[in-house]
């Protein structure tokens, strides 16, 4: 189990634009099981690469519905659909929660962590996570994307 070390809010490299991934070799494949392993420890429902500090399209996604755990590398949007106002947090804004406005549905295509071309689409709270780490790849965070003035502070009920 590889844990890293999770980069916060005012951390300047969350304003970073990632690097496509040229070569996906066991580095790449390393890195994208810590991701995972980083994901877990802290209950979250994605993370990007730029996160654990690394510049790199790199996404995962685990919604905990026992469906298998989504890893995209280089991955692009192709479409969007509909709108939803949905809340949500980010393991590099911990405790704090805020609205957004995120598409119903988006599909994305991208690289599976053996170079394989592979297409999702999501609706609901899979196109908000594929949205969000997205974001993440763009340099773009929660505090950029919010509707202005929904910020919540939640006090940690257990400190994992
Ligand atoms: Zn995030």
């Amino acid at each position: 189990m590889g844990l890293r070390n999770i980069r916060k809010e005012g951390d300047e490299i969350l304003k970073k634009k990632s690097k496509d991934v040229d070569v996906i070799d066991e580095k790449i494949k390393e890195l994208i099981k810590d991701m995972i392993d980083t994901m877990h420890k802290y209950d979250g429902v994605g993370l990007a690469a730029v996160q654990v500090g690394i510049l790199k399209k790199i996404i995962v996604i685990d919604l905990y519905d026992e469906k298998p755990i989504i890893k995209l590398i280089n991955p692009t949007i192709l479409k969007t659909k509909g709108k939803q106002e949905v809340e949500e947090g980010c393991l590099s804004f911990p405790n704090k929660y805020v609205k957004v406005i995120r598409p119903e549905e988006v599909t994305v295509e991208a690289l599976d962590e053996n170079g394989k071309k592979i297409k999702i689409t999501g609706t609901g709270l899979l196109a908000q996570a594929i949205c969000h780490e997205m974001d993440h790849l763009n340099g773009i965070v929660l505090t950029d994307v919010m509707i202005p003035g929904t910020m919540e502070f939640v006090d940690p009920q257990n400190n994992k």
